[in-house]
């Protein structure tokens, strides 16, 4: 049997999750207690040598509140000004909740590019690491006053941003402290025998558990939270969703208690594949059935002659999806630009220089840069 204790006995580095209603308690403003709480929690982990981060969502609900607006979901102005009001009081109450444990505060704001782009990556990285050899507890959010779901900019839910942080930061364990307990084997709200799902292994078996968010019934939300344990699985980082009301539940689940439900870390996929796989695609390379059924077989380069069509411009370096029959199969970083692929399209590589006037690899894409979707 699954021992959580020994799972998680190497933990160093924690991200605690906290949405918007375990911040407000379901009320207008923020609950003090709760903070409190998380903050307490957060020096008992400190003081066992752990590091900890916090992604903390509360801004728009927060700065709604604080304006008395009451928008209706599409109107995105308003959520942006309530993100820019909320933000502000949110990071004033965990300051003055981490101020009585003797902690600092730092607030981060993330949007999408930090994934897909490695020099920001690389900065927010440097600058985490530097927080934390401070003692200092980051506090993340998503930069919602920037972030436009219509120009495909935007996590739009923390679950998935916590997520990428982990995978990012190298973190051991995400804990998602939520309004629900865990993840039930059937909407408990209809069914009064469903029973939360102690351990997940294979994020796949349990996706047809998460319900459809449309209905708000008691799974909902669970989609986004199934989202995020996928990446943590692929990232090598364990995930444990957990109710905000367990009485030291941060700590409880850090130390392997049975609470909740933890989704276990897969094997560490390589760090470039995980971001190949999340970088906002610059283009797509359409490609033959042949190449497609090469390239499914893994561990192979893209060679131009597979290549039927190119869409959209990109540089050198770029991530490009790559698709067959409408479905994108892969992701790659090509080492040559969309007009030299246009160019060389369907031709033999050792026609590459006659065609280019120059060539640096016989490939479209090397196999280190491909990843299968
Ligand atoms: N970033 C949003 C906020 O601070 C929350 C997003 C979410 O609830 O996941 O209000």
């Amino acid at each position: 049997m699954m021992d959580r204790k020994s799972v998680l006995s190497h933990v160093e580095t924690v991200v605690v999750k906290v949405g918007t209603s375990s911040i407000t308690g379901g009320a207008n403003s923020v609950s003090v207690e709760f903070m409190d709480s998380v903050a307490e929690q957060v020096k008992c982990l400190r003081d066992q040598g752990k590091q900890v981060l916090i992604v903390s969502s509360g801004a728009i609900g927060v700065g709604l509140a604080a304006m008395n607006a009451k928008p209706k979901p599409k109107e995105i102005p308003i959520r942006q000004a309530a993100a820019s009001v909320g933000q502000g009081i949110l990071m004033q109450k965990w300051n003055e909740s981490f101020e009585k444990q003797g902690l600092i505060v730092s607030q981060i704001l993330l949007t999408y590019d930090f994934y897909s782009d490695r020099e920001k990556y690389l900065n927010l990285r440097n600058a985490i690491q530097t927080l934390l050899a401070y003692g200092v507890i980051p506090i993340i959010n998503e930069n919602d006053v920037i972030c436009v779901k219509e120009i495909d900019a935007m996590f739009g839910d923390n679950d998935t941003l916590s997520a990428y942080v982990c995978s990012k930061m190298d973190a051991d364990l995400l804990i998602i402290l939520s309004d629900v307990d865990g993840l039930y084997n059937r909407n408990p709200k209809i069914y009064p025998d469903a029973e939360i799902v102690p351990v997940v292994t294979d994020v796949s078996s349990v996706l047809g558990m998460a319900g459809d968010p449309t209905t708000r019934v008691g799974t909902g939300g669970m989609k986004t939270k199934l989202k995020a344990a996928e990446i943590c699985h692929e990232a090598g980082c364990n995930m444990i969703i957990a109710s905000c009301s367990e009485p030291n539940g941060i700590v409880r689940a850090v130390n392997g208690d049975d609470i909740g439900t933890i989704f276990l870390a897969g094997e560490k996929e390589r760090k470039k594949s995980r971001w190949i796989k999340a970088a906002h695609a610059k283009g797509t390379l359409i490609v033959d059935s042949g190449a497609a059924e090469k390239l499914m077989k893994g561990n192979v380069s893209l060679l131009a002659v597979g290549v039927r069509d190119v869409i959209g411009r990109f540089e050198r370096g770029d991530v490009v999806n790559i698709e067959s029959a409408g479905k994108v199969i892969a992701k790659g970083i090509p080492d040559y630009d969309s007009e030299d692929i246009f160019r060389i399209r369907g031709i033999r590589s050792d026609r590459i220089e006659a065609v280019l006037g120059h060539k640096s690899y016989d490939d479209i894409i090397r196999s280190e840069n491909l990843v299968l979707m």
